[in-house]
């Protein structure tokens, strides 16, 4: 076990001083799984306010009492009163020993204290039997566990996906008879639990627990218009289990939070756009309908305004169409423009997903290899005499020119000679050569113009074969 030195510190202070201090919940559970813990919790029976005698420089930051110590939360034992709002203890209670605060703690494996001396494991609930079979199980009464705290139910679901977990039977039962709970519970915390389980690599699966166990027709109901809603001859699966599908390949893949959320959204129109039965069937603007009611439901979690806007984004565009040789660079300009440039890798992550999804094997990686190249190619500027340090204007001040075809040759011959030797592309420099040029009879100019055309011409191709290798294609 693997205890960090200012962690032990605090705990050998703690009982220095004569009061008991052990380590509590997620990280023990996280040490007997030989997992390294995120935080580190602590538990004593000192009061706030002796906790900070110990720990001048500490602060105490909530109304359970907790001191935080450089990072390490130390809370008094509590025990907890009722609960009349199935959220909030009506008053927290602080409590003299250890086995009173781990009998007001969720889940056996969340109930386990470990001491300072980093031997004694304090496990009334058989927290640790419970990590070997992988189980989550209520402590106690499941039913009025439940009842005290409704998100619990969400927990549960949450801490399986994260931990691989199964959800003991008395447990899911109680979560499945008392589902409609959730509804007491803060969207706040909702969406804390659910975030955690969509980053988890079982969000698929979670997701489909929290349907099994009837928590989603109260937290997305609208995820479950889908279940069982065929779709085309495109398809194999139906709009609800492509959602799941895709939102699995996502999480394997290790795809961020907005390409998760977008992969088991993007479908979510489908259902009330449809038209039509069978292979036949239509699905017209679901990308427009299923971006709306993204945002709807992500308003309604709560999430912060610039995930909703990037999830809805990505829903909105998923659908673009794309076939090698069929679609032109405008159309391609297009994308970047209404997706916006910085989506653009998000949007392909989801339209992977989306195909993985669908039950075609592959991610269209060639077809989408292209796109990436054409992507690119548009969002370079191609080569032009606008990269040059001076312009027309400056020649025609200069020569006492009047504009004409003239111009455009010096500009030519200029750029011909920057894309050579890009250090000349310097005013001073380009001045000289442009009263150079000006004494060249008007068949040297025209035969020097169309050399630098040339020129510039092979730089272009070039540049393309290397955007082109990039993406190995042809
Ligand atoms: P994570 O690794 O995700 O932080 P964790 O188990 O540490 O998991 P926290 O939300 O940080 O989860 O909670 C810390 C501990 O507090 C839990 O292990 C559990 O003992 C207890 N706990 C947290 N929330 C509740 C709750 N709603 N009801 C009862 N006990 C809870
Ligand atoms: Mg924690």
């Amino acid at each position: 076990m693997d205890i960090p030195d200012n962690v032990k510190k605090i705990l050998k202070k703690i009982k220095k001083e004569g009061w008991q201090a052990y380590l509590v919940g997620g990280c023990v559970r996280d040490l007997e799984m030989e997992k390294t813990p995120k935080d580190w919790d602590v538990a004593t029976d000192a009061v706030p306010e002796e906790i900070q005698k110990i720990f001048p420089e500490s602060f105490c930051n909530n109304e359970f009492g907790t001191v935080n110590v450089s990072g390490v939360e130390i809370t008094p034992f509590r025990t907890e009163e009722k609960y009349t709002d199935k959220r909030h203890p009506d008053k927290v209670k602080w409590s003299k020993n250890i086995e009173e605060d781990l009998a007001r703690r969720d889940f056996t494996i969340n109930a386990m204290a470990l001491g300072a001396d980093e031997k004694t494991i304090i496990d009334p609930y058989k927290g640790k039997e419970d990590i070997k079979r992988k189980i989550i199980r209520a402590v106690g009464s499941p039913e009025d566990r439940f009842e005290e705290d409704s998100l619990r139910m969400m927990r549960a679901v949450r801490i399986a996906s994260v931990l691989g977990f199964k959800i003991e039977p008395k447990t899911s039962s109680a979560i499945k008879k008392n589902s409609s709970w959730i509804t007491s519970v803060s969207k706040e915390r909702i969406r804390d639990e659910l975030s955690k389980a969509i980053m988890s690599e079982n969000a698929a699966p979670g997701i489909e627990l929290l349907r099994e166990l009837r928590l989603l027709e109260h937290i997305i109901p609208e995820l479950l218009e889908g279940y069982k809603v065929g779709q085309n001859k495109h398809h194999l699966y139906d709009c609800y289990e492509h959602s799941i599908k895709s939102l699995d390949y996502s999480a394997k893949k290790g795809f961020n939070f907005h390409v998760r959320m977008a992969s088991l959204m993007h479908d979510i129109g489908k259902p009330r756009t449809k038209q039509g039965k069978g292979e036949k069937a239509t699905f017209y603007n679901h990308e427009l309908v299923g971006a709306r009611m993204t945002r709807e439901i992500m308003q309604r979690l709560k999430f912060p305004k610039k995930d909703i806007e990037k999830v809805e984004r990505l829903v909105r565009y998923h659908l673009f169409y794309y076939n090698v040789g069929e679609v032109s660079e405008s159309s391609v300009r297009r994308l970047l423009r209404n997706a916006g440039p910085e989506n653009i890798e998000e949007l392909l992550q989801v339209r992977y997903a989306d195909r993985v999804g669908s039950g075609c094997p592959k991610a269209e990686p060639y077809k989408l290899r292209h796109l990436k190249y054409l992507i690119d190619k548009v969002s370079k500027d191609p080569i032009s005499v606008k990269m040059l340090k001076v312009n027309g204007q400056d020649i025609m001040e200069m020569l006492s020119l009047k504009p004409g075809p003239a111009i455009g040759k010096i500009l030519d011959i200029l750029l011909g000679e920057v894309l050579k030797d890009p250090s000349k592309n310097d005013k001073d420099y380009l001045k000289k050569e442009i009263e150079r040029i000006n004494v060249l009879t008007e068949k040297e100019l025209d035969k020097k113009a169309e050399d630098a055309r040339k020129e510039i011409d092979q730089v272009q191709v070039k540049e393309d074969k290397m955007t082109k290798d990039k993406y190995w294609v042809t």
